[in-house]
C-alpha cells in the first residue's frame, strides 16, 4: 500500500465569524478541512462573497479564525504566539489583489522589499541589498527599480513588487488572493507566467484564489470549490475540468464554454443566499436543479467519491452519469444570476 503523503499545511474544522449589528453573525468560513501538499498549487474558486479570501487570510492568521486548527510542519499555528509565531509566519506569505494600498508611497522599492528580508532572515544590510537586486531581477522589474517609489509603476509592475515583497522572507507557502483580477487581460498572462516560473524555480506551495476559472486552469494542480463558506468539491485540475462532480461546479464551468466539457449553459436560480442565514439542509438546494426532498433537510458531508476526489452532495454527478436510470434534473432552471 502506498503511504499517503504528509500535507505541508493542514486545515481542520476552520471557522471564521464576523459579528455585525443586532447580534448578526456571519459565519464566513464554516468548518473547513483542507490539505495542501508540498510543491502543489491548489486553486480555490467560487463566486465573490463565498468566503475564499477569508479562508486564505485565516490560513495565515491575517484574519483570526474563531476555531479550528492550521497545522504547518507539525505546529498548530493558531496556538503560536510571539517570536515563535513571527518566525513560523515568515514561511507563510501572501500576495494581495491590490498591493498598492500596502506599499508605503514614501519608501523606495528596495526598502519595501528589504524590510521583510531583514526581519525574517537576519541578513546584513549589504547582503539584503544584493538579495533585493536578485529578487527584482527575478520578478522582471530589474534592479534599477529599487531606487524608485510605488507611484512610478503601472498596475502590473506593482503586482510584481507585491510578489517580490512576499518572496523576500523565502517562504515555502504563499496565498495568492486574486493576484491578477485587477489587471488588464494582456498583463494578467504575464503575471501568471511569472508566478508559474517562480513556483517551479523555488519549489513553492501555493493557494491560488480566483473567481476566474480560465486563470485557475492555467496554474493549479488541484481545484477546491467553495460555496457559502464551505468546501463543496476537491478534485485534480484535469478531473474538474473534464466534469465537476458537484452541481455548483457544473454551473460555474458551464458559464465559460471555452473551458470545459459543458454541453449546455446552466443558469443558476436566484442570488447567493445571505451567509448570515444559510438555507437548511444542503446550502445549495435553493439554486440546484437536481435538488430532491432529502437535500432540503439533510446537509451532505464532504466525502470521497473517487481517489483524490471529494464532493459535498447527496447526488454527485459522477453517480448520476454512471447510474443506469439517472435522475433527470428536478429543480427549477430559471433565468437568474449566472455563475
Ligand atoms: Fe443539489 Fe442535493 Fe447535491 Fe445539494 S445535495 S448539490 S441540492 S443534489
Amino acid at each position: 500500500m502506498i503511504a499517503k503523503p504528509t500535507p505541508l499545511l493542514q486545515v481542520e474544522k476552520l471557522r471564521v465569524e464576523f459579528h455585525g449589528s443586532a447580534g448578526r453573525t456571519v459565519r464566513a468560513v464554516r468548518d473547513v478541512d483542507l490539505e495542501i501538499f508540498e510543491g502543489e498549487t491548489l486553486g480555490l474558486v467560487g463566486e465573490s462573497g463565498c468566503g475564499k479570501s477569508t479562508l486564505g487570510r485565516a490560513m495565515l492568521r491575517v484574519t483570526e479564525p474563531a476555531s479550528g486548527s492550521i497545522t504547518y510542519l507539525g505546529l498548530d499555528i493558531t496556538r503560536l504566539r510571539g517570536t515563535v509565531f513571527r518566525r513560523t509566519r515568515a514561511d507563510l506569505q501572501m500576495v494581495f489583489q491590490d498591493p498598492f494600498g500596502s506599499l508605503n508611497p514614501r519608501r523606495t522599492i528596495a526598502d519595501i522589499v528589504a524590510e521583510p528580508m531583514l526581519r525574517a532572515r537576519g541578513l546584513s544590510r549589504a547582503a539584503a541589498r544584493a538579495a533585493v537586486d536578485d529578487l527584482l531581477d527575478q520578478v522582471g522589474l530589474g534592479r534599477e527599480a529599487g531606487s524608485r517609489r510605488p507611484h512610478e509603476f503601472s498596475g502590473g509592475q506593482r503586482q510584481r513588487i507585491g510578489i517580490a515583497r512576499a518572496l523576500a522572507p523565502s517562504p515555502r507557502f504563499v496565498v495568492a488572493d486574486e493576484p491578477v483580477s485587477a489587471l488588464d487581460v494582456s498583463i494578467q498572462a504575464q503575471v501568471i507566467n511569472l508566478l508559474t516560473d517562480l513556483i517551479r524555480d523555488r519549489g513553492l506551495t501555493m493557494l491560488f484564489i480566483s473567481h476566474d476559472l480560465g486563470v485557475v486552469k492555467h496554474i493549479a494542480d488541484r481545484i477546491a470549490v467553495m460555496y457559502l463558506g464551505e468546501i463543496i468539491e476537491i478534485a485534480s485540475r484535469d478531473d474538474f475540468f473534464a466534469g465537476p462532480a458537484h452541481p455548483y461546479g457544473e454551473a460555474l464551468l458551464s458559464s465559460v464554454p471555452s473551458l470545459g466539457s459543458a454541453r449546455e449553459r446552466i443558469e443558476l436560480a436566484g442570488e447567493l443566499p445571505d451567509p448570515a442565514s444559510p438555507p437548511p439542509g444542503c446550502t445549495f438546494h435553493t439554486r440546484c436543479r437536481y435538488a430532491i426532498d432529502r437535500c432540503r433537510v439533510e446537509a451532505p458531508v464532504l466525502r470521497e467519491v473517487a481517489p483524490g476526489r471529494q464532493v459535498r452532495c447527496h447526488l454527485p454527478l459522477l453517480t448520476i452519469a454512471a447510474a443506469p436510470s439517472a435522475p433527470a434534473p428536478v429543480g427549477p432552471v430559471t433565468k437568474g444570476t449566472t455563475a
